[in-house]
């Protein structure tokens, strides 16, 4: 089965209690057609691009290449562009082993050990990071994650994206507004 490209573009909401049905999220995106045909890969239901992928996003460097078929067995994706919606009621931590520390939301020091932290959180053994500069403590998901992590219930992911190849257009980041009555922030996952 189709394994999709671990780099991708996330969209997600800035609030990490915010959250849609499965159903509407879905509905918004097939009214945007933003999602093409659905095919099953290692991560679970994955779309192709649909008729506005290229609308609903800018890209930074020339026309992409949105390939409408895909892969073959054993080909990479890391170049193949697929979505995949999530909602749930329970908050993913969206990052992988390439996010960079975070930030102390009180004193900005560096969480050089948050992979660490993070386990515990994952555990419910500890649900608070500890900050080794001020020795605050914060919940994970308020801490600076600076575009590579955050946390989120509902998430649209664009695999096939590298860092800072695409952004959301304020058309789409409007519509998923509509949708939570919140806004949405994007970051990027990186492969490794
Ligand atoms: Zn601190």
């Amino acid at each position: 089965m189709l394994k999709l490209a671990e780099n991708a573009l996330v969209l997600y909401p800035a609030n990490s209690e915010s959250q849609a049905p499965l159903a509407d999220f879905m509905r918004l995106l097939q009214e945007l057609q933003l999602l093409g045909a659905a095919f099953e890969a290692q991560q679970g239901t994955a779309y192709l691009p649909g008729a506005t992928f290229a609308q609903h996003l800018s890209f930074m460097g020339c026309a992409p290449a949105i390939d409408s078929a895909l892969p073959s067995a054993g080909a990479s994706t890391t170049n193949f562009y697929s979505l995949r919606c999530i909602s749930s009621a329970t908050l993913e931590f969206l990052g992988n082993q390439a996010t960079r520390a975070p930030r102390c939301p009180h004193c900005n020091s560096f969480l050089p050990d948050w992979e660490n932290q993070l386990a515990g959180w994952q555990q419910q053994a500890a649900p608070l990071f500890l900050c080794p500069g001020c020795a605050q403590t914060s919940p994970p998901w308020a801490w600076h994650w600076r575009k590579r992590g955050g946390f989120a219930r509902t998430a649209l992911w664009i695999h096939g994206v590298f860092e800072g190849e695409a952004i959301p257009g304020q058309s789409l980041l409007q519509a998923l507004k509509n949708l939570t009555q919140s806004d949405w922030q994007y970051g990027f996952r990186v492969g490794f």
